[in-house]
């Protein structure tokens, strides 16, 4: 199924001038980028983003983290994206993730781990909404989609 994920560049992604490198690797795989932007996140936003964790003794550390410069925030679309993108960024520890993934080939951490990518269907949506304006997500399409997928795929 076509499906929209988001993916969220770090400020370690943006401080370590690998911004157009990972955005890089999305393109590269067939992922349509549907939306990117620049963003400062807040307390409030990062509260939000981040709720299953206020209670965890790391937050403070991960949200300064967060806030430290601006990230990049990508709509990424694509057939089964979200389990996709998911695989392609690897496990949460950098340390733990194999050569391959993101986090496995940038990053040595268990916060500093280059991108954020949604869980699954119901965080997308939410997520989706969280960073993007209805108007920020365009529906253009590639020209090479009849090369990336079989016409029963898509
Ligand atoms: N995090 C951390 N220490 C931990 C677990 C998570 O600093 O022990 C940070 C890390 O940056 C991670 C984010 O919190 O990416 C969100 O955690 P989650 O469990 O949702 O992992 P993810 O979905 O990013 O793999
Ligand atoms: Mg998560």
């Amino acid at each position: 199924m076509l499906q929209k994920t988001l993916v969220l560049l770090k400020p370690c992604t943006v401080q370590r001038s690998l911004i157009g490198e990972i955005i890089s690797i999305f393109e590269r795989k067939g992922l349509r980028i549907a939306g990117l932007k620049m963003m400062q996140l807040d307390d409030a936003i990062l509260a939000e983003h981040y709720a299953h964790l206020v209670d965890r003794p790391f937050f403070p550390g991960l949200k300064q983290s967060m806030m430290a410069t601006p990230v990049v925030a990508l709509a990424v679309e694509g057939v089964d994206a979200i389990e996709v993108v998911r695989q392609m960024a690897g496990p949460t520890n950098g340390r733990k993730a194999l050569p391959g993934t993101i986090r496995g080939d940038y990053s040595m951490s268990g916060q500093q781990n280059i991108v954020h990518a949604s869980d699954g269907p119901e965080t997308a949506a939410v997520e989706l909404k969280r960073f993007f304006k209805d108007e920020e997500i365009f529906e253009y399409s590639l020209p090479t989609l009849r090369s990336l997928y079989a016409t029963d795929e898509v």
